[in-house]
């Protein structure tokens, strides 16, 4: 055996800012706050490994063929010959290829050389338990069936198995996780809970500061003010992971399945390279995407259905109500009668309404067709508006009464007392499951466990009949 110095004689050869900066992170030489032949200094100690941004991959005889090469993009994982440019470059004054696709972020070029912490780890946050000896202080209670699957995750996880928790809109699922986070916590382990949407991010960031009092807790997404480096909880974006590089013990994703997520292969790269090697994944979704849906079914992915709601009702099922020539009423400056009538119903009974539409050129006239009928408290809101957050807000306080959007609300904004339409129901965008997460958002509180979720369209389509059907057999495998 090797007789090794006692802990406190070491003196570290290394620069603890510069580890605690770079640790499970990847950055671009030049984007270090640090100077340069520090940075040198650590990469001759094997305590810094760098890579190149942009690497031609050896596709052996195939490359020599074609007389060209592939590129890969150590970033992003481009690997798109389409996406790629080249330049006569600035730096390295030879001609470059650089990444088009996160281009955003600033260029990645053939020459560019990304660095990341391979010496040894940062000595973690010790965390502090409380009086029960546990990190969590939420105070309410699982029910039984997701006391049993929060065990269960709890173990799998444990065991180096990733875990879905297909669980229908409203079952709880975000308390649902709080055991396995505060059992890796309290191991010292660096865990992460990611999701596509930034809204997500926003409402899951004050609760999980309120469950987790004693553990500083960071919020990644565009624009956050709330970021601690070295935080052993943070909250992200899935986005915001690029700039990670195996830095998480565990990983949850919340609404595995939300757009732009199922189809944007730069954002799985971005959660598998921010995960350490062998870190086990935990899934949640109302509507998993047919991967890993097929996964459970077929048993190569470990995992559990939750049916019921918290509150122990059933869904609400969604009406259909044929509307017309829905774009041509809008486009004559009329609302078709029979949305006008049922919304009109609704504000007499002092419902608030969320109502989803196709695109934004349509919400902005139906806003105002609605504002016209002299409608009270009417707003609109999409991806790119301003003042997107402040009307989520006021719509949450109940000071605007009807909140007309796009697919962007579709998830993660939870309001008690609210109804749902969809107007064009039968428009492309609504496939199976953004209908579901639609309907998911009505009688999500006990004190108002149901209410009207009415598509509104002028022919049915296969994906509102798919959509109907998911939610009434979840309803029956719930026991209703
Ligand atoms: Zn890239
Ligand atoms: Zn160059």
């Amino acid at each position: 055996m090797m007789l090794l110095p006692r802990s406190d004689s070491i003196h570290p050869n290394f620069n603890q800012d510069l580890q605690r900066f770079l640790f499970g992170r990847e950055y671009q030489i030049d984007e270090l706050p640090f100077p340069e032949d520090m940075i040198r200094q650590h990469v001759r100690k094997g305590l810094i490994a760098l890579r190149r941004g942009v690497e031609a991959v050896d596709d052996g005889l195939f490359s020599l063929l074609l007389g060209s090469r592939r590129w890969v993009c150590r970033r992003c994982g481009n690997s798109d010959p389409g996406l790629f440019g080249s330049c006569a470059c600035g730096r390295c004054r030879k001609s470059c290829v650089y990444c088009r696709r996160c281009l955003n972020m600033g260029v990645v070029r053939s020459c560019t050389e990304l660095a990341t912490w391979v010496g040894p780890e940062p000595v973690r946050q010790p965390v502090t338990p409380g009086g029960n000896g546990g990190l969590c202080e939420w105070t309410g209670t699982l029910s039984g069936e997701q006391a049993a699957a929060a065990a269960e995750l709890v173990r799998c996880l444990n065991e180096g198995h990733s875990f879905l928790i297909w669980a229908v809109t409203g079952s709880g699922k975000t308390e649902l996780m709080f055991p396995a986070i505060e059992y890796a916590l309290l191991r010292g382990e660096r865990v992460v809970l990611t999701t596509p949407r930034t809204d997500v991010v926003r409402e899951l960031f004050p609760r999980m500061k309120a469950s987790f009092p004693s553990v500083p807790v960071s919020a990644l997404y565009a624009g956050s003010e709330d970021r601690i480096p070295d935080a052993p909880l943070v909250i992200s974006t899935t986005h915001q992971l690029i700039r990670f590089h195996r830095c998480f013990d565990r990983v949850f994703i919340d609404e595995v399945d939300a757009f732009p997520f199922h189809f944007d292969p730069m954002l799985e790269y971005a959660v598998q390279k921010a995960a350490k090697e062998g870190a086990p994944f935990a899934y949640l979704s109302a509507t998993p995407p047919p991967r890993l849906k097929n996964a459970y079914l077929r048993g190569d992915l470990k995992g559990t259905k939750i049916a019921r709601r918290f509150h122990g009702h059933p869904l609400p099922v969604p009406l259909f109500c044929w509307a017309g020539n829905w774009k041509k009423s809008v486009a004559q400056g009329f609302l078709p009668p029979a949305m006008l009538k049922w919304i009109k119903g609704k504000m007499e009974a002092g419902i608030q309404i969320f109502l989803f539409v196709p695109s934004v050129s349509l919400l902005r006239e139906l806003t105002e067709l609605l504002q016209r009928e002299a409608l009270d408290h009417v707003a609109g809101v999409h991806a790119e508006d301003p003042d997107r957050h402040v009307k989520v807000t006021l719509f949450r306080e109940g000071r605007i009464r009807i909140l007309v959007t796009t697919t962007i609300l579709e998830r993660g904004v939870t309001v008690p007392a609210v109804e749902a339409a969809v107007f064009g129901a039968d428009d492309p965008v609504f496939d199976e499951r953004a209908l579901v997460q639609i309907a998911g958002r009505v009688g999500r509180s006990p004190e108002y466990p149901a209410g009207d979720v009415v598509f509104f369209h002028n022919g049915r389509t296969l994906e509102m009949v798919r959509a109907r059907r998911h939610i009434e057999q979840m309803n029956e495998e719930g026991g209703f």
